[in-house]
């Protein structure tokens, strides 16, 4: 007999996901340099960790004083709120996420702290492989640029599901 191998009876349609980021990390658990910022910043900066943490993926932000990814939040006349760089390639990848003090501070009304919580769990959506901007628009996304981001501040079911369909 000789059997009928590699047969496609029917494509399943294929999930809806986003386009995938190269620049993200190796593995959904890595490590990003402690900060320390005033009041204002700190709370809605570590908020964005426990963000991540509380959805069910495997994704696992910590601190460390070891770690080579860092975070800084200059005042910048660029007119983005946040900027993801990476370096390094592979298990040797890092990253550096800058939140511009500036424009968070000039657009975020009386919600800066949702602001900088959306925009640094933007940022981190990033390191977790996700692009910007999803391509079906109607899908809630921490990753698309027009969400309210005085409301908009954790990773959705779409977001949660690219992370875990990209590490799985
Ligand atoms: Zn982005």
């Amino acid at each position: 007999m000789v059997a009928v191998v590699g047969s496609v009876a029917g494509v399943a349609a294929a999930p809806a996901h986003a386009t995938y980021y190269s620049g993200g990390m190796w593995s959904s658990h890595f490590f990003i340099q402690p900060y320390s910022f005033n009041s204002t910043w700190q709370g809605p900066l570590d908020q964005a960790l426990t963000n991540w943490y509380n959805t069910p993926t495997a994704a696992w932000i910590e601190k460390s004083s070891s770690a080579s990814s860092w975070m800084e939040a200059p005042n910048l006349s660029d007119t983005w709120y946040g900027l993801y760089t990476p370096f390094g390639s592979g298990s040797g990848r890092y990253f550096r996420i800058q939140l511009n003090s500036r424009t968070l501070s000039a657009d975020a009304g009386g919600n800066f702290g949702n602001w900088v919580t959306s925009s640094f769990t933007h940022e981190l959506g990033h390191a977790l492989s996700l692009a910007d901007n999803p391509p079906v628009a109607s899908n809630a996304s921490i990753m698309r640029h027009d969400r309210n981001r005085s409301t908009l501040t954790t990773p959705q079911t779409y977001d949660i599901n690219d992370v875990n369909n990209f590490y799985s």
